[in-house]
């Protein structure tokens, strides 16, 4: 790997197994942004042709428009939001750390809070989300934005864990759906979504769950451990493919979990990622400072 001058880095791929030469697309990786303090958070916005980041530290939300390439700032002060989606109606669903919430912006562009309590008790600072198909909001809750006062605000969790809850579709009411979590941070349901995945970035190791119509969760098990850095965001791919934020790039993983290659970046860690573009054939990836893309000739799994 290396430089190529500004906003190239040529040769990013690693293959570990010959599966993977087939995804590669773009030979270079595009450096779009490098402006953030920590990035997190991309939202791809295809109504708009434009992502969205989170710049946790500098507590802003940042805008890159893909017609333009203009990168501007979306919100700040963004209660140092981190992870965020789109809801089924393309509503930005948004975890603010200093909020110590979930929230939903409308089309209107006023917030809705979805979740900010467990049994009367303040969340930790959720930390990424997802939306099932039935209107579900899925969300895990680790204490990054209450530890100290760089990425939220310094303070004692009131819940006294970190946990993952579940939003209820219809009375709004917070669930703990996995409480033996030691950092819970991305997570991502499977196509049919029988299956959801949830990365524990203490232990390390992303764990695969059955998941019921009910919305409970069971037989979690270890599906990978990270070799490089810690994990962080998850997304899979239309083919089952996971791919996971990791320390030295996004590591691919093929349905039984098994590691077959990698889109690295030369930043210090990536910590989350999205698949956007209208065809949702282009990798957008959150790394340290900086904001990457990249086209493969695979395509990311809808989340609309
Ligand atoms: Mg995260």
């Amino acid at each position: 790997m290396s430089q190529l001058g500004p906003g190239f880095v040529s040769d990013p791929y690693e293959v570990i197994d010959e599966r993977f030469a087939s995804v590669e697309g773009d030979s270079r990786l595009e450096r779009l942004f490098d402006g953030c303090r920590w990035a997190e958070g991309p939202v791809y916005v295809p109504a708009g042709r434009y992502l969205l980041f989170s710049d946790i530290p500098n507590d802003r939300i940042m805008r890159w428009d893909e017609c333009t390439g203009a990168v501007g700032v979306f919100r700040t002060p963004s209660r140092h939001t981190n992870g965020g989606t789109l809801d089924r109606e393309g509503r930005l669903v948004s975890c603010e750390h200093s909020g110590r919430r979930v929230t939903r912006t409308e089309h209107d562009g006023s917030l809705t809070v979805l979740a900010d309590r467990y049994d009367g008790k303040r969340l930790n600072s959720p930390n990424d989300v997802v939306v099932k198909s039935d209107g579900s909001i899925w969300f895990t809750d680790p204490s990054y934005g209450i530890d100290t006062d760089y990425e939220g605000y310094r303070a004692e969790s009131e819940i006294g864990g970190c946990h993952v809850y579940r939003v209820d579709p219809s009375g709004g009411a917070c669930h703990i759906v996995a409480d033996d979590f030691v950092r819970p941070n991305g997570l991502a349901f499977s196509a049919d979504e029988r299956r959801l995945f949830i990365a524990d970035t203490r232990v390390n190791h992303i764990r695969g769950f059955d998941v019921a119509d009910d919305g409970a969760l069971s037989n979690g098990r270890e599906f990978a451990r990270c070799s490089n850095g810690v994990f962080d965001g998850l997304r899979l791919d239309e083919d089952g493919r996971l791919w996971a934020a990791a320390g030295d790039g996004v590591h691919c993983f093929d349905t039984g979990g098994a590691l077959i290659g990698k889109v690295r970046v030369p930043d210090p860690a990536v910590s989350n990622l999205v698949f956007g573009g209208p065809k949702r054939n282009r990798l957008f990836i959150c790394a340290t400072t900086a904001i990457y893309s990249i086209h493969l000739h695979i395509n990311g799994l809808a989340l609309l």
